[in-house]
């Protein structure tokens, strides 16, 4: 073991007797009780480029002492070891994504298990529209390797303004094939499984054959609704986290639910409790007289609500941390630019996952 102080961590001498370490990307601190200057010395000499005996003898401690002390650190996300190229496939292009990973580490190899795990994870996206192009932008970003597009459509002038990757030259080639490409221009080691059909009730079972990790909808055709049930059915029939993206009675405006079968809220309960709601406040419901009206977005709002569903998926590919949007969707309000979210508990009474429900037995992770 070279131990290697984590690049975003900054140590601080808070007085004689207290050594402060700092993680800059969660804002966590870690504070030692010491009795001398050496441990500030030693630990700011950590560069993983000499390992603990070489370090023994520099400083004239015991070896005992220093493993103590690192497996500490390490233990608090604080040290990394050994050389990080070697550990990680494409270290220096996504090394700022390894070092976030590296604050929720309990040790190197637990950091290098959950890059592993977000690399070569497989996301299926449903729409490739103004939410589904920003969100595989996000994530191929972040380096997620594999990729399942599914999304019949060409790419038209209207959707210049407000989905990522698509330009002029592209109008008319089907957007599957324009974001393949973009994709590949961030990171060749990209690969992409395509499906050019529609999506129905039946479509994902052609996915039977695939290791999937991840199901993002931001499918809104024919409704959000029916785009939701299909890919949750198919979800927890096969035991997949999924996430519903932007959509519903205001348009993107929303931050849909993340669901992990067996464990959170289903669609099913979401739309349980809403239907009770609904029936409770008829009075405030209403009548749309237009049909098929088209509601304003815009880029910024639309690659707003694609980032959270991106931080989101990372956590659960990388199991960094528990998801946020489980049991509860927001509404962002694009003047105070605040997120409310209401709660959906997970229901005894569910269809799909409540006690006698179709799917009562999923579990995550799958055995
Ligand atoms: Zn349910």
């Amino acid at each position: 073991m070279k131990p290697k102080l984590n690049s975003a961590v900054s140590v601080v001498r808070v007085n004689e007797k207290i050594l402060e370490f700092f993680k800059s990307n969660t804002r966590q601190q870690v504070r030692i009780k010491v009795d001398s200057d050496l441990i500030l010395k030693i630990v700011c000499d950590l560069d993983g480029d000499k390992d603990i005996r070489e370090i023994a003898e520099k400083y004239n401690v015991s070896e005992a002492e220093l493993v103590g002390l690192f497996s500490f650190l390490a233990q608090k996300g604080i040290l990394n070891a050994v050389d990080p190229a070697i550990d990680f496939k494409e270290y220096e292009k996504f090394r700022r994504v390894i070092n976030f990973l590296g604050d929720f580490s309990t040790s190197h190899e637990h950091l290098v298990k959950m890059w592993n795990d977000l690399q070569s994870a497989c996301v299926l996206i449903v729409g490739l529209g103004a939410v589904g192009s920003w969100v595989a932008c996000n994530l191929s970003q972040s380096g997620i390797e594999k990729f399942i597009l599914m999304d019949p459509d060409a790419v038209e002038k209207s959707n210049l303004h407000r989905q990522f990757g698509y330009t002029e030259t592209d109008i008319g080639v089907k957007k599957i094939d324009v974001l393949e490409k973009r994709l590949k221009e961030y990171n060749p080691n990209v690969c992409v499984k395509k499906s050019y059909d529609f999506l129905d009730g039946e479509a994902l079972s052609r996915f039977d054959g695939d290791h999937i990790d991840l199901i993002i909808n931001c499918a809104d055709k024919p409704t959000v609704d029916m785009t939701s049930t299909w890919i949750g059915e198919y979800a927890m029939k096969r035991q997949i986290p999924h996430i519903v993206g932007g959509g519903y009675n205001l348009h993107l405006s929303l931050v849909g639910q993340t669901i992990i079968p067996g464990q959170t809220a289903c669609v099913k309960c979401f739309e349980k409790t809403l239907e009770e709601e609904n029936k409770i406040d008829r009075s405030r419901v209403k009548k749309l007289a237009v049909k098929n009206r088209k509601v304003g977005s815009f880029g910024p709002m639309c690659s707003l609500i694609a980032s959270m569903i991106g931080m989101e998926a990372i956590k659960i590919l990388s199991k960094c941390c528990r998801p946020a949007n489980i049991n509860r969707r927001g509404e962002f309000d694009i003047y105070s630019m605040d997120v409310s979210y209401k709660e959906y508990n997970k229901r005894l009474d569910c269809d799909w996952c409540g006690v006698n429900g179709l799917y009562s037995d999923a579990k995550y992770p799958r055995e």
